[in-house]
C-alpha cells in the first residue's frame, strides 16, 4: 500500500531543521559583529577573546555543514539540538566576560533562550535556560558587577532569560499543536487524494473495456489491490432471471481464475442477497459464525469479507464481495473505500450490460437481414430459370403458326405473358437488391455516349420520349448496364404514372458532371415524398401503384446504381406540374480534355 502519511515527528523535525539552519547563519552574522566590537575595543589579540572565538566558528563550522534533516529525524535529536545550543552558550558566555565584549554578547544569550524553547522539548528547553540563567549570572560575577545592587545586576537579567525562556517554550507548545493539526489535516487530504486516485484508476479501467468478460477481472483486480485483499467476485443482477449471477472469472492471489456458474435468487437469505436487497455495504468479521448466512462466502473459503452493492443511483446492478482466507485484515475505512469504489464500477458495469445486450441484439439483427437476403438471392435465381421456360414456351405458342384461334384462349395466353413478364421484372429486382445488400454489385467504368445510350432505351421503353443531348458528344463514365436501367427505370415510371403525358431526356453539362434529366407531366410527386420514394418499398399512392404493377423497388435501385457509379440522384417539380428526375454523373474524361 502507497501509504504517504507525514507523522507530525517527521513535520517537527522538519522544522527544527530549518530553524537550526538559519540559526546557524544568524550565529555567523553574530560573530562578525562581536569580532568588529573586539576590533574596536582592541581586544582581538587577547587569548581570552580569540580562543572562544576559534572554538565556536569550529561549531558553526561544523553546523553549516551538518545534514539537520537527517539529524532531527533522529531519535537524539533533542540532545543534539541541546549540545549544540550549549557549545553556543558557552562560546558567547566565554566571550561575555571580556568586559568590553559584554554590552554585545550578553543580548546573544537571550537569543539563545528564545531559540531554544522553539528547537527543544520542554525538558531540554527548561535545562538550556537554567544554563543560561548560570551563565549570565557567572558573566555578572565575572566582571565584578555584583557589587551593591545585586538583584539589578544578576536577577533581573536571569529573569528576563525566564521570561523570554517561558514565552518561547509557550509559542513553542502551541507550535507543536498547530503541527499536529496540520498534519492532521495534510493526512486527510492525503487519503483523500488516494482515494480520487483510486476511484480514477477504477474508471479508467472501466472505461477502457468494451465487454463484461474483459471487464471483470480487471475490475476485481483492481479493487483487491487496493484493499489489499485475497478474494474478489462480481455478481451482476439478471433483470429476466430475477437472480443474482457470479461473474467468471473470479479473483484469486493475483489471478483470475475461471469458476462454476453460481446464481442466486435475491429474495432468498444470506449476506450477499440482503446486501443487494438493503444497497448498503457490510462487513462480515467471521465467515464462519452466523454460517448459514453466509454461505457463498464459505464456498468462495472466505473467513472474512466486505461486501458492497454495485448500484447507479437507486439502480442495483449487482454486487462486490472482497475477502481473505483469514480472519482480521479489513476495517471499516476499507468498507468505506469498497462503497466508493463500488459506485463508479455498477455505473460503467451496467452500461457495459446494456451495450452488450445491444450489440447482440445488433448482431442478431444483422444475421436475420443476412439469412433475409440470403433467401430473397436463392428463392430469386430458383425462380428465375422454370420463369424463362414459361416466358420462352408463351412466346412460342404466341408465334403465328402455333396462336389459337379461340378470342378467348388468345386474351388468356396475352395476360399469361403479360403476367410472366411483370414476375419477371420483380424477380431481375430483387436480385439486384440483394446484391446491392452485399455489396456484390459489378460495377465497370467506361466512357459511355449519352446519345447512345438514349438510342438504345428508346429501343427498349413501351413509349418514345423526345431527347436532346447538348453537346452532342457528351459522355459520361458510368457502368453501361447500370446506366441502361436506371434510364429505362426512369421512363418506364414515367410512362406507367403520367400516362398520356409527352416524356422528355436531357443530358447537359456541369462542371465536372453531366446532368440527365427525365422530365414528365403527369400528376408528379408530393413536396413532402420525394426523398421518401427513393427508399424501398415506397408507393406514393398504393392503391394507384398496385394497380400499375409496382413493387416499391425501382428508385431505390436507380439510387443505389447512381451512387456506385459516384452519382447522386433527385426529383423535381415539372414546370406546369409532373416529375423531373435529374441524374448527376461523372464525365468521361476524354470530353473533359476536349473541352
Ligand atoms: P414502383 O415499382 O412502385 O414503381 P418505384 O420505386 O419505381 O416503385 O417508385 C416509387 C413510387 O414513386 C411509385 O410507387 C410512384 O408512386 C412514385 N413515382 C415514381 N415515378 C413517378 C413519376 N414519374 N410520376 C409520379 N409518381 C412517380
Amino acid at each position: 500500500m502507497e501509504e504517504l502519511k507525514p507523522t507530525t515527528h517527521q513535520a517537527m523535525a522538519r522544522f527544527r531543521a530549518s530553524l537550526l539552519r538559519r540559526a546557524s547563519a544568524v550565529a555567523w552574522v553574530v560573530l562578525i559583529i562581536i569580532s568588529a566590537q573586539a576590533v574596536r575595543q582592541e581586544v582581538f589579540g587577547q587569548r581570552g577573546f580569540w580562543i572562544p572565538m576559534a572554538g565556536l566558528s569550529v561549531l558553526l563550522v561544523v553546523s553549516t555543514a551538518a545534514r539537520w534533516d537527517r539529524l532531527m529525524a533522529t531519535r537524539a535529536a533533542p540532545w543534539i539540538a541541546a549540545a549544540w545550543l550549549m557549545g553556543l552558550i558557552v562560546g558567547i558566555t566565554t566571550l561575555a566576560v571580556i568586559p568590553e565584549l559584554t554590552a554585545t554578547a550578553q543580548p546573544i544569550l537571550f537569543g539563545i533562550a528564545a531559540v531554544s524553547g522553539l528547537l527543544l522539548t520542554w525538558w531540554a528547553h527548561a535545562l538550556v535556560t537554567v544554563f543560561i540563567g548560570v551563565a549570565i549570572a557567572f558573566v555578572a560575577v565575572t566582571i565584578g558587577a555584583v557589587t551593591t545592587d545585586a538583584i539589578e545586576q544578576v536577577l533581573a537579567p536571569v529573569l528576563t532569560v525566564a521570561v523570554v525562556a517561558a514565552a518561547t517554550a509557550l509559542v513553542g507548545v502551541e507550535f507543536e499543536r498547530e503541527a499536529v493539526r496540520s498534519n492532521e489535516r495534510e493526512g486527510q487530504i492525503d487519503q483523500q487524494r488516494l482515494d480520487f486516485e483510486r476511484l480514477y484508476a477504477v474508471s479508467a479501467t472501466l472505461a477502457r473495456a468494451e465487454s463484461l468478460a474483459e471487464i471483470v477481472p480487471h475490475l476485481i483486480g483492481t479493487i483487491c489491490k487496493y484493499l489489499d485483499a485475497q478474494v474478489g467476485v462480481v455478481l451482476l443482477y439478471d433483470p429476466d432471471r430475477h437472480r443474482l449471477e457470479l461473474m467468471s472469472p473470479i479473483w484469486v492471489n493475483g489471478y483470475p481464475l475461471e469458476s462454476d456458474p453460481i446464481t442466486l435468487d435475491v429474495a432468498a437469505a444470506g449476506i450477499v442477497t440482503q446486501t443487494y436487497r438493503a444497497g448498503k455495504p457490510f462487513y462480515v468479521r467471521e465467515v464462519d459464525q452466523d454460517s448459514d448466512n453466509h454461505i457463498l462466502l464459505k464456498e468462495l473459503g472466505l473467513k472474512q469479507a466486505l461486501v458492497a452493492p454495485l448500484k447507479v443511483e437507486s439502480l442495483r446492478v449487482g454486487v462486490i464481495i472482497v475477502g481473505d482466507p483469514y480472519v482480521g485484515n479489513f476495517s471499516e475505512d476499507q468498507l468505506e473505500q469498497l462503497g466508493s469504489l463500488a459506485a463508479p464500477a455498477g455505473l460503467v458495469l451496467s452500461q457495459i450490460g446494456r451495450y452488450e445486450a445491444q450489440a447482440d441484439m445488433t448482431r442478431r439483427l444483422e444475421e436475420v437481414a443476412q439469412m433475409k437476403s440470403d433467401f430473397v438471392s436463392t428463392v430469386s435465381h430458383e425462380l428465375r430459370t422454370p420463369l424463362t421456360s414459361i416466358i420462352g414456351s408463351l412466346d412460342t405458342v404466341n408465334r403465328p403458326e402455333l396462336q389459337p384461334t379461340q378470342p378467348t384462349a388468345q386474351h388468356l395466353l396475352s395476360t399469361a405473358r403479360r403476367q410472366a413478364g411483370r414476375l419477371q421484372r420483380l424477380i431481375d429486382d430483387l436480385l439486384v437488391v440483394s446484391r446491392i445488400d452485399r455489396g456484390a454489385i459489378p460495377v465497370h467504368l467506361e466512357a459511355i455516349s449519352l446519345r447512345q445510350a438514349f438510342d438504345e432505351v428508346n429501343r427498349v421503353v413501351s413509349i418514345e420520349p423526345t431527347f436532346v443531348v447538348d453537346p452532342e458528344g457528351l459522355a459520361v463514365e458510368a457502368d453501361r448496364d447500370h446506366l441502361s436501367r436506371i434510364l429505362i427505370n426512369l421512363v418506364e415510371n414515367a410512362a406507367k404514372y403520367a400516362v398520356g403525358s409527352s416524356v422528355e431526356l436531357f443530358a447537359w453539362e456541369r462542371g465536372s458532371k453531366a446532368l440527365i434529366v427525365v422530365v414528365d407531366h403527369g400528376p408528379g410527386i408530393p413536396d413532402h415524398e420525394r426523398d421518401r420514394v427513393f427508399e424501398r418499398f415506397t408507393q406514393v399512392d398504393q392503391s394507384d401503384t398496385r394497380s400499375k404493377g409496382g413493387t416499391g423497388l425501382g428508385l431505390s435501385i436507380v439510387k443505389s446504381l447512381t451512387e456506385v457509379m459516384r452519382g447522386v440522384v433527385r426529383v423535381e417539380e415539372t414546370e406546369g406540374g409532373g416529375a423531373t428526375f435529374v441524374v448527376e454523373l461523372p464525365l468521361a474524361p476524354a470530353l473533359q480534355s476536349v473541352d
